[in-house]
């Protein structure tokens, strides 16, 4: 109660904004997810930069979110801004390919080692053309994902297990196909259900991400990876592993960090500093059949690809994002404050004896409420504690200090420094206190 009025003085022009909003955006937001942080309303933005934002009513903050990774980036990174501003002087869409396209492509390739990549303008685009592809491909009608994953707003991957079936995820307000007619879902880390439900030879592919994100991190167990790829190709199955959040692993994601071996990747998200972009690459042998379903020239091949996809700004973004921003020296950098930060964490946890853990994938790291680390979706949705997030997240806001609202994660950027690390964990370790009494 205590916090929920702090935040309300804290914050008249956002709520005054915000009200003023109920007349002309959906719930007073112009994207609808944003209504859901701590607080009961959104803080406004008026200027984000590096690792930190002030809002409008003049507060600054240590930017821990980063736009859901969006920003993993760091706001308006300075060494991607002369890239992204000279091509918005020089045409930003034309729907012909600018030279960028090669360096893109070519960086690729050499961070995540395979060989056809084709541009959309998010990671749920690249996610739905990359199913759309493999359908094509395999001729197989059936998808599979995992209980509690996330990929964008893709209907056939938007699907959890309900009652141990899978079915359309709770809450879809979309349309409600029979998600059993195009999907296939099973748990994390079970690979006996896993071989079961490839064993009929209808799944075109296995979308996964490298480690579960989006429910808390959830690991894959050792050797789960290596059986994940054995059974796709017993059944002949192909295997997309989603990097968009495991980016933090490294420059090549979790998949050249652990030696995966898909044959399609997508990635979006940081991808262009904030500017719309994502990316999906294939292998040399997927791309070949995938180049013979679409058939150019003039080939009426169409559900996948988009006006605006590949537009000159997205790959100028890209090339100066993966050029000067997300480089290997940054990572470095990037995987030190996130071992900072967990070690931190785990001072706090150990110190007050709670029943609590700490997980990381490189430079993302998230604490989680309970004392093991969850084996697969139905686990970490069960650990959940709908008092406490909430409340860890409002009593950080009100000191400067931005989770992402999803989950309690944290991720680093290549312009986070070692002091904003630190001052979260302070008042990480308030907000412990303040718990206890
Ligand atoms: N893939 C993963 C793993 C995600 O976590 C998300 C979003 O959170 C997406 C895809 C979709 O990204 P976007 O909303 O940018 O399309």
């Amino acid at each position: 109660q205590t916090e929920q009025q702090l935040f309300v003085e804290r914050h008249p022009r956002s709520f005054e904004l915000y009200q003023r909003a109920q007349n002309s955006l959906l719930a007073g937001v112009p994207m609808h997810w944003m209504t859901r942080w701590p607080g009961g309303f959104p803080i406004f933005v008026a200027e984000a930069r590096g690792a930190t934002f002030r809002d409008v009513d003049g507060l600054q903050y240590i930017d821990l979110c980063l736009g859901d990774t969006g920003a993993m980036t760091g706001h308006s990174p300075q060494a991607a801004l002369p890239g992204i501003t000279q091509q918005l002087e020089k045409g930003i869409t034309t729907m012909l390919p600018s030279e960028n396209a090669f360096w893109v492509a070519e960086e690729l390739q050499r961070r995540f080692g395979l060989k056809y990549w084709q541009f959309a303008l998010s990671a749920t685009d690249a996610n739905r053309f990359s199913l759309r592809l493999a359908r094509a491909i395999t001729g197989r009608p059936r998808v599979l994902v995992f209980h509690g994953c996330y990929h964008g707003t893709v209907d056939e991957a938007y699907a959890w297990l309900v009652d141990g079936k899978p079915a359309s995820r709770p809450g879809n307000i979309g349309p409600q196909v029979d998600p059993t007619l195009t999907t296939k879902v099973v748990e994390w880390n079970d690979l006996a259900a896993l071989e079961e439900a490839l064993r009929p030879g209808d799944v075109a592919a296995v979308l996964a991400e490298p480690v579960m994100t989006n429910v808390g991190i959830v690991q894959p167990l050792p050797g789960y990876h290596e059986a994940l790829r054995e059974l796709t190709r017993r059944y002949g199955t192909l295997l997309i592993i989603d990097e968009t959040h495991t980016l933090s692993a490294g420059p090549g994601g979790y998949t050249k960090a652990h030696g995966l071996e898909p044959d399609i990747l997508t990635v979006g998200k940081p991808l262009g500093s904030g500017i719309p972009s994502a990316a999906y690459g294939f292998t040399e042998e997927v791309g070949q059949k995938a180049h013979s379903v679409i058939q150019p020239p003039y080939a009426d091949t169409g559900g996948i690809g988009g006006t605006l996809a590949a537009n000159a700004l997205s790959l100028a973004a890209m090339r100066a994002t993966l050029e000067h921003v997300l480089t290997e020296a940054a990572y470095r950098r990037m995987m030190a404050l996130g071992e900072q930060l967990e070690a931190e964490v785990q001072d706090v946890i150990k110190k007050y004896s709670l029943p609590w853990h700490v997980t990381r994938v490189g430079c993302r790291v998230e604490y989680l409420f309970r004392p093991n680390p969850a084996r697969n979706g139905s686990e970490a949705l069960a650990g959940q504690d709908p008092d406490l997030d909430p409340f860890i997240h409002l009593f950080m806001l009100n000191r400067g200090i931005l989770l992402t609202p999803f989950h309690n994660m944290t991720l680093i950027s290549p312009e986070t420094t070692p002091e904003q690390v630190r001052r979260h964990t302070e008042v990480f370790e308030e907000a412990v206190r303040a718990l206890l009494g």
